[in-house]
């Protein structure tokens, strides 16, 4: 256990090794809970109205029951890009479903002020070489993404036999057909050869279980489904119907961090609760230079693509062409510290020489955040609440420029609840430390459900053959092979993030998945099959090269202050994200992938 905080004593004047320790154990104690991911409201019942779409009008079709080749679950990126590769392979029958109003996934969801990728435009946003475009800033703004992915969407004519507003409420392997048979809310009843499950890792939102939640009788609404006929003004700001009201907003990770500066900007009196503060660097946003973009030779995106991820991999130190905050604390805090240390040495370092100086540099790199943050915000208190107190990669790293100056408005107050949360709402109040806050309205930027079964996030079941429902099959956790297919659910793909590499640049690793699902149903078509599947075996081989390389992520995590990266702390969950994803490197996944194809025997998948 970690030293009571007064025993702890002030921060020393130098590095102390010992004293950070201690002090990012206390931390992370107070917000360690027993009842970890089950801390969290599911927007079901009372709740259902925060996942509701404000974004469209409603629409009346008649059912539909018909056949298609293949039907994509999911009109996010995942499925764009996946049906993007499948169109360009010579597949024509293809049918798009979400209950979103269009395509677009969290892009088309998170319209908050302020929504903007934080990872560079020109690896972000995918196809950009297909469709002949190049993002107008360097760190593009929402609108512009979901406008992108839907001109990719037109482009690849995924609009032409899409099923939107629509939500799957079943699927169901048809043996003796060799089809699955796709229902939905709406009546429809259709097969199809190859369904595609892309659901997205974080799209259903989630609500802080605190006392009281239902008797606040103020305006409330999830940061997802942003309320503009509440609010006033647009992803771009101008929220004018704040001007005379008290706001209140729960939430600091990377999306209460994008929308504060616009609701400290509008509202009369906005307070902002805070459990953990986010790590804040320096964004640095500019508009794309047109000189820089007329270098650009074919192949650049893949290549630009590639870099970034086998950089912040740790596998590339000699050419970073994205060059930003995520490359360089990779090259910084990292592998190339290492190796830069072991040639200054002249000699190899010893494990503990190695995890000694990973520490180090990851408290300079945190310290020179801190500082910042003195530089910065006015009132000592404030600033000195806004400290982060973990390893940089405890928690998504955060860039803004106006976040931290939004405190020292007169009319926003940080309330700091030290690690432990809001303690309960009244009918008009939050309450923190048996205080108060009188409230016209509260947003609550408290992410989204990880860590909870695969077919509830997905909100339907998954019937194979034999009838075996996909959430008894996976009621221990996610069982895939190179986390595309599941044994006994023939023909069925997942996309997103099922067990996979995961580079930071999501769309990374969707191009990578894509390209294997391309691969393989390709490979399917060609043999003029009636089933793809993989087998038990590789399933289970599969399955113990994650448990291998997850040892790593997990000891890491293990000393972490709690996120939904680590379940909340709850390591051994196993629907987080610590099982679900790949922990090994992202690059060494997709190279398996590509040696995979490349040997051309299938390993592991029977297609009959
Ligand atoms: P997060 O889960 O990261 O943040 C939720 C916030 O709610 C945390 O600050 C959490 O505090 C706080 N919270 C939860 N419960 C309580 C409580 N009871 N009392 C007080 N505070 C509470 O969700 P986000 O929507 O911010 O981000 C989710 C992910 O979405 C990101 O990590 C990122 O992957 C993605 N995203 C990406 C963006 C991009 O630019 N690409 C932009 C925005 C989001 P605590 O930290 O203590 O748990």
């Amino acid at each position: 256990m970690p030293e009571p905080a007064a025993a702890l004593g002030p921060k020393p004047a130098e590095y102390d090794a010992a004293w950070v320790r201690a002090k990012y154990d206390l931390e992370r104690d107070k917000r360690l809970r027993t009842d970890a991911v089950e801390q969290y409201v599911e927007v079901t019942a009372d709740f259902s109205h925060y996942a509701d779409d404000p974004y469209c009008e409603p629409l009346e079709r008649e059912p539909v029951r018909d056949h298609v080749q293949v039907a994509f679950i999911g009109a996010g990126l995942g499925t764009i890009i996946a049906a993007a590769r499948l169109r360009e392979a010579g597949v024509t029958d293809i049918r798009v479903l979400d209950t979103a109003g269009d395509f677009g996934g969290t892009w088309y969801w998170n319209r908050y002020p302020g929504a903007q990728c934080d990872i560079e435009s020109y690896i972000y946003l995918p196809l950009l070489e297909e469709l002949n475009y190049l993002p107008t800033e360097r760190y593009a703004h929402g609108t512009e993404i979901r406008t992108h992915l839907q001109n990719a969407a037109r482009h690849y004519r995924l609009y032409d036999n899409a099923l939107l507003q629509t939500t799957v409420t079943g699927l169901r392997w048809d043996d003796a057909a060799a089809v699955w048979v796709v229902s939905t809310n709406r009546g429809d009843e259709f097969t199809a050869n190859l369904v595609t499950i892309s659901p997205g890792s974080l799209s259903r939102p989630k609500l802080p279980g605190i006392p009281g939640i239902n008797e606040f009788a103020g305006h409330t609404f999830h940061t997802s489904r942003w309320d503009y006929g509440y609010t006033g003004g647009d992803e771009t700001g101008g929220l004018t119907g704040l001007t005379d009201k008290k706001v209140g907003v729960i939430g600091t990770g990377s999306t209460g961090l994008q929308c504060i500066p616009f609701l400290g900007e509008w509202a009369e009196k906005l307070y902002v609760f805070q459990r953990t503060p986010s790590t804040i660097s320096e964004r640095n946003n500019r508009p794309t230079d047109p000189d820089w973009a007329a270098t650009l030779k074919p192949g650049w995106q893949r290549e630009r693509m590639e870099n970034f991820t086998r950089v912040t991999a740790g596998v590339e130190m000699d050419l970073d062409l994205t060059d930003d905050g995520w490359t360089r604390k990779s090259l910084e805090l990292a592998e190339p510290a290492v190796i830069r240390e072991t040639a200054r040495l002249g000699r190899e370092m010893t494990p503990e020489e190695i995890t000694d100086l990973l520490f180090r540099l990851d408290w300079e790199a945190m310290e020179r955040l801190r500082t910042r943050i003195d530089d910065t915000v006015t009132d000592p208190a404030t600033a000195e609440s806004l400290k982060a107190w973990y390893r940089i990669n405890c928690k998504r790293l955060g860039f803004h420029d106006q976040y931290l100056l939004t405190f020292n408005r007169p009319n926003v107050t940080l309330v700091d609840t030290d690690g432990r949360g809001v303690e309960r709402f009244t009918e008009n109040a939050v309450v923190v430390g048996g205080v108060e806050y009188e409230l016209d309205a509260l947003v609550f930027a408290t992410g989204f459900e990880v860590g909870t079964e695969f077919t509830r996030q997905l909100g339907f079941e998954v019937t194979g053959r034999d009838g075996v429902r996909l959430s008894d099959k996976w009621a221990k956790g996610m069982r895939t092979f190179h986390g595309l297919q599941t044994n006994g659910f023939p023909n069925c793909f997942f996309l997103g993030y099922t067990q996979s590499g995961v580079s930071p640049n999501y769309t990374h690793t969707a191009e990578e998945r894509a390209r294997h699902f391309a691969y393989l149903v390709t490979a399917f078509l060609e043999r003029g099959a009636s089933t793809i599947e993989a087998t038990r075996e590789a399933e289970d081989s599969w399955l113990t090269a994650m448990h291998e390389a997850s040892e790593k992520p997990k000891a890491f995590y293990a000393e972490c202050t709690p996120s939904y990266l680590s379940s909340e702390g709850d390591k051994e969950n196993p629907h987080g994200m610590l099982a679900t994803n790949y922990g090994g490197k992202p690059t060494d996944f997709f190279q398996m992938l590509a040696d995979w194809r490349a040997a051309g025997q299938l390993e592991g998948v029977v297609i009959r």
